[in-house]
């Protein structure tokens, strides 16, 4: 599962739901997907690893 913090709910580690992975212009790796709660969209910064294991957890590669 993938967690971030949703601004709207001013809530850390909310889960994402259908989160997908997507690379940053510098190489980095960000999850964006919708707080459940809520409807807003979540972004999380990530590590390389941990960008491979959403991705194996059901998260969409989007780059
Ligand atoms: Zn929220």
């Amino acid at each position: 599962m993938v967690t971030g913090y949703c601004v709207k709910c001013k809530e850390k580690g909310v889960e994402l739901s259908a989160p997908g992975i997507y690379q940053t212009a510098k190489g980095g790796f960000m999850a964006k997907g919708k707080h459940e709660k809520c409807g807003t969209t979540v972004c999380a910064m990530m590590s390389k690893d941990n960008a491979e294991k959403a991705m194996k957890d059901g998260a969409t590669k989007e780059y």
